[in-house]
């Protein structure tokens, strides 16, 4: 069992194994499942991310609470007109991770990776990654079992909610879980994956949960967007060879201790940051009397 990141350097490093392999062996002890019944689990929910991921990106409709939408064709248009600044990869992530929201906010089906609000950001980084560098279905799956030992980490030592440790929890693990996944996808090894994770986590450390109107759409679907461009440029760091100049499971620890002092406006509770702005409560107000 591993419970922390130096765990899973010391046992992938002693099996000469990926962190992938880690986690999909750990499911067959504690499910009973086998090899093949847990692929198959894992492989559905890539079909419910990839639905997810490309359900809104021709659509301009709005959400239910009417906040937000439109945004992943907006971007598409863009990117269309060669006029990507940020270049190709990283606006379809964007695009990807904005349609989940949107579905997400349209009361579709996601996967909670690790909750509905950061739904966006693995499946944006594994599919889109997949894409692009010709991965098959199963190299995506395996992603998506490298991020699954990131989230336990951090479930097990900080948490991954919102309304426990500030946005820092949701976006920022669901970062650091899809840049492990993107490191192990390119061929990164665990020391790589879990420096990605950690640099991922530190970028945004401190953020706080501001929903406008309690409704999970503003700030919530930009931060998909950029958590996922945050997931690709930790990756991206982390395969070059630059490394965390503080240790995973540190950052966890920190990123625990950042959450536990948040005042209570910053944590789901839609009174402080952008959900207090003059624009928020205005929001708030026109959706409770519409
Ligand atoms: S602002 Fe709050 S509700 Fe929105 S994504 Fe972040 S943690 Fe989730």
């Amino acid at each position: 069992m591993y419970r922390s990141g130096k765990d899973i350097i010391r046992i992938c490093n002693e099996r000469n194994i990926s962190i992938w392999r880690l986690a999909l062996d750990e499911e067959i002890e504690l499910t009973h499942l086998s090899e093949k019944e847990i692929l198959k689990k894992m492989n559905e929910v890539l079909k419910v991310m990839k639905k997810s991921s490309e359900s809104f990106i021709e659509s301009d409709s709005k959400t239910l609470g009417g906040i937000i939408g439109g945004e992943s064709i907006k971007l598409k248009k863009r990117m269309d007109n060669g006029k990507s600044l940020c270049g190709d990869i990283i606006n379809k992530a964007m695009i990807k991770a904005f349609s989940t929201s949107q579905h997400n906010a349209s009361m579709g089906k996601i996967c909670a990776a690790p909750t509905a609000g950061s739904s966006g950001i693995i499946p944006a980084a594994v599919i889109t990654v997949a894409e692009e560098y010709n991965l098959s279905k199963n190299e995506a799956v395996k992603g998506l079992l490298t991020s699954s030992a990131i989230g336990k980490i951090i479930t097990l030592n900080a948490t991954v909610a919102g309304a426990e440790g500030g946005c820092q929890a949701e976006c920022g693990s669901a970062a650091a879980m899809a840049s492990a996944a993107l490191v192990e996808m390119l061929g990164g090894s665990p020391e790589m994956a879990l420096n990605a994770a950690a640099v991922s986590l530190k970028n945004i450390m401190g953020l706080i949960c501001d929903p406008i109107a309690g409704l999970v759409e503003a700030p919530c679907s930009k931060r998909n967007a950029s958590g996922v461009v945050n997931a690709m440029i930790s990756a991206e760091m982390a395969l070059a060879g630059i490394e965390s100049v503080v240790p995973f499971d540190e950052v966890v620890e920190a990123m625990k201790r950042v959450g536990d002092d948040m005042n209570s406006d910053f944590k789901e509770t839609a009174r402080g940051g952008i959900a207090g702005t003059p624009t928020g409560i205005r929001i708030k107000e026109n959706i409770k009397n519409h």
